[in-house]
């Protein structure tokens, strides 16, 4: 789930949540004061309808009293009138003999609005046709001598009217209006379903339906145990058996006919005949239609007197009656429709919110995360290398200031990145110089001065030195500066010199321990002798076959260490750190290799060209050289003189002292003639005891003073062999003799010129030994010198 989705759905949450909860209770709380208002105005209803039948009640009253009021022999003829001014529909005079009733009456059952007799039973009438009032009539002495009944006639007339009044729908219940079983009681309403104000609290108020309580409560004595003949027909007829008000009328076949009938006074028969089936449950008369009437009818039934419900059709129908009063059993109802367009406005209204909302959602979520689906993106192209990534600013919110620190932490990056790679590539061609430099010379000057060039560079020192430390004079010498002031650099090897074990560097080559940090705080007393720094970064060459030393050296003493790579003042920070010093020690180890390398090259180039027990140089250096001075000589037209020198008898001194005091005499007779000729002269040895010496630029005479002066020298002294095991020192006398030779007087190449001198040299053999003899030109030798003048020995076999 995206962040898009996840906020818009946090959004939708929020809002549509208190959307949804709040119609659904302004929906409940429509349908119940929709419920509520539909009760209280079917109460109303109910009420109105009690009314007006408590007022027609008290209106058939007075008549019925204005009829009593009249003579005997007046009354009907009184009823009559009344009737005929439309007080009442018809009157029924009973004087306790036969009864009479006016013309055109209503036929019975007539419901008693002193209420219903609790022995009719409901099924007994089908429906009353009128409603009346009973009042008794007294005799002369007050005692009852009848009843007068005034009634009108319960039509859909009156149904409508009274229904017009209530502004409610008003059915004519079927019977007597008394559930089956349920008595003249009218049954328990349903608490939950009636408002506070009953219906017949409403008519206990009423001043009529009291009143006609109250005659109802006086009629009900005299009625008592009068019933039993009249139930079987349910309806109030006249009984003249009976003196009780609350008999019902006549047979209502018999009645039935009198209205329409005749005018006049008609007796109605005392006994009247069985009353026929009740009728079907349909309503007797109603304001409403057909299947709603029938509907609110069976549900009435159902309900107590003052009782309220919702019949299946949806009505709201309050039941009333029969009580006293209120004879008549009613069904007031009202369509409960439930507000639809309320419930549709409101529907719409959450429609519409949910529409904003969802709109709203997603353009805050996109506003929201735009910048953050943009941050994402660059980071990736950042991740895959692109340090031109970069996203824009759109505010000064915490996404702006993200982007803000997102672009400055690429620009960074950029500008470090680049720093990085120059310095990578700087230090790859030093890597480069230095690793060409390593692998193809041996020139320890231009190695060390690369090395320490690295050096630097991949530490940012901004000066730099290497010393090696020389045995000779006890102290470390600079072998190469960088960045140091001319006073130090001056000369050919600048001048650096320190002591071992004094100031910063000799105190490294003497411990071997490398130091780092700042002479003001954590520095030695710097030697005179080393440069003036703020910050130093010194380690030592490591020196193999040399052992840490821990006591400070003397000066002059085997130092720790063989030299010394030192890196001053950093650029940039203050100081050099650990990681200063690992590289720096990379470099000191390579420095301490390049040193050994060269060191053991020069040795095994040393030994390849000198012989080891003179330190003469050897046969094959001497070939080199012959052949190097004569084209040089040869080139210039200058002269290349050479003697061949062969100890004379030193076979005998093998034989005599030993082969260890021959190798003795040959080593001292090798530095006596080191001792005799000049620098330019080279000495060699050829082969056993046989010896050659070049003499560049020296003719013929300087050769021969040469020789003579060799001659002499090993003649002069004998040689002292150090004596061996605990014998005498031995005093050895020698001689040699030597041939000479001169390039281009004795040959034109060297080897010529050398093969002349060796042949001198037979030739000073032959003259006796001790000697010296110029070759001869065209067979002829031109000098000769030395102790003995015997003649040329003959030309031997030499070893070489
Ligand atoms: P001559 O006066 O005629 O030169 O006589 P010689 O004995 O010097 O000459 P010869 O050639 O007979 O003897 C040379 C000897 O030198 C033979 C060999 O044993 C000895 N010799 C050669 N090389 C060495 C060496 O390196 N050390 C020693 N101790 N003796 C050597
Ligand atoms: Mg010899
Ligand atoms: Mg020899």
């Amino acid at each position: 789930m995206t962040l898009r989705a996840r906020l818009t759905t946090a959004f939708l949450a929020v809002v549509l949540s208190p959307v949804l909860i709040g119609a659904l209770f302004v929906g409940t709380m429509v349908s119940k004061l929709s419920h509520e208002r539909a009760t209280e105005r079917l109460t109303v209803a109910a009420g109105s309808v009690r009314t007006s039948v408590g007022a027609l009640c008290g209106q058939l009253r007075a008549v019925a009293e204005g009829v009593a009021a009249a003579p005997a022999d007046q009354r009907l003829a009184t009823a009559q009138r009344m009737v005929s001014a439309g007080l009442a529909d018809g009157v029924h005079i009973d004087n306790g003999v036969d009864g009479a009733t006016t013309a055109q009456a209503p036929a019975p059952p007539w419901a008693d609005c002193a209420g219903p007799d609790p022995q009719v039973v409901s099924d007994a009438v089908s429906g009353f046709e009128a409603l009346s009032a009973r009042v008794p009539v007294a005799g002369p002495g007050g005692e009852p001598t009848g009843t007068v009944s005034a009634a009108i006639a319960v039509d859909g007339d009156l149904v409508r009217r009274l229904a017009q009044a209530s502004g409610a729908q008003l059915t004519l219940l079927p019977g007597a209006g008394l559930a089956p079983g349920a008595g003249a009681a009218a049954p328990e309403p349903d608490l939950a379903e009636l408002p506070d104000d009953t219906f017949a609290d409403d008519a206990a108020e009423d001043g009529v339906g009291a009143t006609l309580g109250d005659a109802a409560g006086e009629l009900a004595g005299a009625a008592a145990g009068d019933v039993t003949g009249a139930a079987a027909g349910g309806l109030p007829v006249d009984d003249p058996t009976a003196d009780g008000p609350n008999q019902p009328l006549g047979d209502p076949a018999a009645m039935a006919g009198e209205p329409g009938g005749e005018a006049g006074p008609q007796t109605v028969p005392l006994d009247p005949a069985p009353a026929p089936p009740p009728a079907a449950a349909g309503p007797v008369h109603t304001t409403m239609l057909g299947s709603d009437a029938a509907t609110v009818t069976g549900y009435a039934a159902t309900l107590g007197e003052g009782a309220i419900g919702a019949a299946g059709n949806g009505h709201l129908v309050a039941r009333l009656g029969p009580v006293p009063g209120e004879p008549l059993p009613l069904a007031v109802s009202l369509p409960a429709r439930p507000p639809t367009g309320l419930y549709l406005l409101l529907t719409v209204v959450v429609l519409v919110t949910a529409a904003v909302a969802v709109t709203v959602a997603w353009w805050l979520a996109r506003t929201a995360t735009e910048p953050v689906v943009e941050l994402a993106l660059a980071a990736d192209r950042v991740a895959g290398g692109d340090l031109d990534a970069r996203v824009p600013v759109r505010g000064n919110d915490e996404i702006g200031r993200l982007a803000t620190a997102f672009n400055h932490m690429t620009r960074e990056l950029h500008t470090y990145v680049a720093a990085l790679t120059a310095s990578r590539d700087q230090l790859r061609g030093h890597l480069g110089v230095l690793g060409d430099t390593l692998s193809s010379t041996h020139d320890l000057d231009r190695i060390l001065r690369v090395i320490l060039q690295t050096a630097r560079h991949a530490t940012g020192a901004s000066a730099g030195v290497v010393l090696l430390a020389d045995p000779a004079t006890g102290a470390l010498v600079g072998q190469c500066t960088e960045g140091l002031s001319e006073q130090w650099t001056t000369g050919e090897r600048g001048t650096l010199r320190v002591p071992y074990g004094l100031g910063l560097t000799g105190s490294v080559a003497a411990t071997g321990v490398p130091r780092i940090g700042r002479v003001e705080h954590d520095g030695p007393r710097l030697d005179p002798g080393e440069p003036d720094c703020r910050t130093y970064m010194v380690v030592p060459f490591s020196a193999p076959g040399l052992g840490e030393a821990s006591a400070f050296p003397q000066p002059g003493a085997l130092p720790a260490a063989r030299g010394v790579l030192a890196l001053y003042d950093r650029l940039g920070r203050d100081e050099f750190d650990d990681s200063d010093l690992v590289t720096l020690r990379t470099f000191a180890g390579q420095a301490a290799v390049a040193v050994d390398n060269v060191r053991v090259h020069e040795e095994a180039q040393r030994l390849s060209v000198t012989d080891p027990l003179t330190g003469l140089f050897n046969y094959r250096s001497l070939r080199d050289s012959l052949r190097r001075e004569s084209e040089r000589a040869a080139r210039f037209g200058r002269r290349l003189c050479v003697l061949a020198l062969d100890l004379d008898r030193f076979k005998e001194i093998n034989d005599s002292y030993g082969h260890a005091a021959g190798d003795a005499v040959l080593a001292e007779f090798a530095q006596r003639i080191r001792y005799e000729i000049r620098e330019v002269d080279v000495a060699f040895r050829h082969g056993g005891e046989e010896f050659v010496v070049l003499l560049p630029e020296t003719d013929e005479v300087g050769g021969v003073a040469v020789a003579e002066r060799l001659c002499d020298a090993v003649r002069r002294e004998p040689i002292v062999v150090p004596a061996r095991d605990g014998g005498a020192d031995l005093y050895i006398k020698v001689t040699v003799s030597i041939g000479l030779a001169v390039l281009p007087d004795h040959g034109q190449q060297g080897a010529a010129v050398l093969q002349a001198a060796d042949e001198a040299l037979y030739a000073a053999k032959a003259a006796g030994r001790d000697t010296f003899q110029v070759a001869a030109l065209g067979g002829l030798l031109l000098a000769s010198g030395g102790a003995s003048s015997s003649p040329q020995a003959p030309r031997q076999a030499r070893g070489r």
